[in-house]
């Protein structure tokens, strides 16, 4: 009995693999064909002062225009594109995208803040990042100090001597790097000071746990602390409340980013972020914006 069982689950098993498979080719013939289609298209998130409530940058987020499925969101895709490396050329046209829609902007007479955008490990592993990055900023005529590299945590902490010299030939163009999902990872404080970046984005769970108690606070406080000892910039993800805003606040964390400032948004609503320089009435800001 106890064989027939087992060889029932090893074909339920099997069964399940073979559709995740096959989920997952589908995905990639779709997404092949998404790239030569030029499927994909940008939102942007803004990423405000935390005390001013002022812009400071936006993160570039993709998402896939599928004719029959509509708006792909990246979590449903990004993986596969990583494993089967179909993510440099969607890497690219992502950095090639936020070039052209700075250039735009331009035009348009705005004035410009810094674009994120995220670069997944195969990318940052790619010879091919620092030309296709080159390319897209020449193309454009984009200083590079308008452009922020968004490298999860992960993946910087991988092979610290590799990792630096990649950093460096980016930081040589002049664009700006942040350590994304900060705290997921498991970087040691002797990496983290020897690698040469501008940001760390502390990941949502922390923000989550913020309003629980005094340790999640203190644990933030910390992050603070050695970020700014290291002279990194620290940016709270995931901000949803005006309680989660007032403790960053008093934690010194300089920007925030979350559904508490706005969603995620198409490039013509963040244009209107562009046009205004304190569009963010939060509770919070509002409450700092009486104090002066
Ligand atoms: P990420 O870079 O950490 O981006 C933050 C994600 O959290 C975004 O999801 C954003 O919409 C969401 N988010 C922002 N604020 C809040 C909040 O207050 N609450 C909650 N619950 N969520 C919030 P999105 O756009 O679905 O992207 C998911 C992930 O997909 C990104 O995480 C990033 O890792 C990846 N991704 C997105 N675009 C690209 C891209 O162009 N290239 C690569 N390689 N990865 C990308
Ligand atoms: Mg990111
Ligand atoms: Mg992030
Ligand atoms: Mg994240």
């Amino acid at each position: 009995a106890a064989k027939a069982e087992g060889k029932g689950n090893f074909q339920f098993y099997a069964g399940a693999m073979s559709d995740a498979l096959l989920h997952k080719l589908g995905i990639e013939q779709a997404l092949r064909h998404a790239v030569k289609a030029d499927e994909f298209l940008l939102h942007y998130q803004p990423r405000v002062d935390t005390r001013s409530g002022e812009l400071r940058s936006m993160e570039a987020l993709v998402r896939w225009q599928h004719p029959e499925r509509g708006l792909v969101p990246p979590l449903e895709f990004i993986s596969v594109a990583e494993d089967t490396g179909l993510i440099v050329e969607l890497g690219a046209l992502v950095l090639e995208k936020a070039c052209s829609q700075l250039a735009e902007w331009r035009r348009m007479g705005l004035p410009l803040k810094p674009v994120s955008v995220n670069v997944s490990p195969r990318q940052f592993n790619s010879d091919n990042l620092v030309s296709t990055l080159t390319g897209a900023l020449a193309r454009h005529a984009i200083p590079a100090d308008l452009v922020e590299l968004e490298i999860t945590e992960s993946c910087m902490m991988s092979d610290t001597e590799k990792v630096s010299a990649s950093l460096a030939k980016l930081k040589a163009i002049g664009v700006r790097i942040s350590v994304d999902d900060f705290g997921t990872g498991y970087s040691s404080l002797s990496q983290l000071q020897q690698l040469d970046v501008d940001v760390l984005k502390v990941d949502r769970s922390f923000t989550r746990n913020l309003a629980d108690g005094e340790q999640s606070q203190a644990f933030f406080m910390t992050i603070v602390s050695m970020a700014h000892i290291l002279d990194m910039q620290v940016v709270a993800e995931g901000v949803e409340t005006v309680e989660q805003l007032e403790i960053l606040q008093d934690l010194s964390c300089n920007e925030v980013q979350g559904y508490l400032i706005s969603k995620p948004v198409p490039a013509n609503e963040a244009e209107q972020f562009l046009r205004k320089k304190l569009l963010f009435k939060a509770p919070g800001f509002l409450r700092l914006a009486a104090q002066n």
